[in-house]
């Protein structure tokens, strides 16, 4: 199966551009913590190992300097959260005010450093987009950061960065979509009252942080998607072709971000959604054609060999190149030697495939509901 990126003409004469960093490579949340796992490293030699970035392609993302994360976050969180990864110790003070030291959120050595950087890609992805055509912002993401807190994984949020840059930059129409499991809770925090931006988020119901629910819709404002569990491909797709690819075309953005989390994958562990590569894939490739400007970003994603499949798989539809059927040997090695405390080894298709096999079923009657009641509320 091949998907081709079908992007418009004026993203077609612009180069697209892989944004990432070495800060990833060696940076862990520990060992126990689900993002003790390597994947910005791992999808940068899988993409080298492809021969998949030519000169141009790529850039080194800058890490973001305090003055300018202050301008969302506050002074005295971003000022905590240095003097927490410089001396490593966390008080009972600083753990309740800004929830760091606590098991989704601990201290760890590039702990300001490390989101500081994807903040960094996310403001670069959006000054390259600025006069059309898209980037990948690998390390960016962190939906769930909050403006005076660490939230989910997510010590900064640099997707309200990206937003407020190409803000600056005249770009006012902007639509932000989530397909990450979990609900963007930290970006629609931080747009509360902005007409000009329309929030699109695919998450499970019933799953942390319990916001985005179907009661949180609002016309052109928040399209909140909550999926069952056991949600497959043709569920998705049919929500996605119903619900999110017309609202977004109605909404016409001068500019498209992407969260594209992996952790709605069947494989991920954080969640229960059991989509395969393919459909997210699919919806990536339809997404694109959708606005002249593209960001993606990286998001949730918990077992490396899923995220390492998707996420590469994405860059080749955004540079345009195709995703083979098979992996060749050099990319088949460097899945072969990623370890996951959680499981030994994964299924042996994975290191022979990039496609995940398609999850194909119903569509069940609580999809159909759903897709019926959203388009009643967007007037679809
Ligand atoms: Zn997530």
């Amino acid at each position: 199966m091949i998907y081709k990126n079908e992007v418009t003409q004026m993203n077609a004469t612009i180069q697209p551009v892989l944004i990432g960093s070495e800060i990833y490579r060696q940076s862990s949340f520990g060992i126990d913590h689900p993002l003790s796992i390597p994947r910005v490293s791992t999808v940068l030699d899988m993409i080298k190992a492809l021969g998949w970035c030519g000169p141009g392609e790529y850039r080194t993302a800058p890490c973001a300097k305090p003055k300018l994360l202050q301008q969302f976050h506050s002074h005295s969180y971003i000022s905590a959260l240095q003097s927490i990864e410089l001396s490593q110790k966390v008080n009972a003070v600083e753990r309740k005010t800004y929830n760091i030291g606590t098991l989704s959120n601990p201290v760890f050595s590039e702990m300001f450093q490390r989101p500081a950087t994807s903040v960094g890609s996310s403001i670069l992805a959006a000054e390259l987009v600025a006069g059309g055509g898209c980037a990948y912002a690998l390390g960016g993401g962190l939906h769930h950061g909050m403006a005076t807190y660490a939230n989910g994984f997510c010590f900064l949020n640099d997707l309200v960065f990206a937003i407020r840059r190409l803000r600056s930059l005249g770009i006012k129409r902007i639509s932000y979509v989530d397909l990450d499991a979990h609900h963007c809770d930290g970006v629609e925090a931080a747009f509360e009252n902005d007409d000009n931006l329309l929030i699109v988020s695919t998450h499970e119901e019933v799953r942390w942080p319990f916001t985005g629910q179907l009661k949180g819709n609002v016309l052109d404002r928040w399209v909140n998607i909550p999926l069952p569990k056991a949600c497959n491909d043709d569920e998705f797709l049919s929500v996605v072709n119903k619900i999110v690819l017309p609202v977004i075309q109605r909404f016409s953005p001068e500019a498209l971000i992407i969260q594209g989390g992996a952790d709605a994958l069947r494989d991920d562990p954080l969640s229960r959604l059991c989509l395969s590569n393919t459909a997210l894939w699919q919806t990536f490739s339809n997404l694109l054609e959708l606005s002249d400007r593209v960001i993606l970003t990286g998001g949730g994603g918990y077992n490396p060999w899923a995220v390492a499949r998707l996420w590469t798989g994405f860059w080749a539809i955004m540079s345009g190149r195709q995703v083979p059927c098979e992996l060749d040997a050099s990319a088949s090695s460097i899945l072969r030697d990623l370890h996951w405390a959680r499981k030994s080894e994964p299924d042996e298709s994975v290191f022979h495939y990039f496609h995940d096999l398609p999850n194909k079923g119903i569509i069940r009657p609580e999809i159909q509901d759903l897709s019926e009641h959203l388009k009643r509320v967007h007037f679809l």
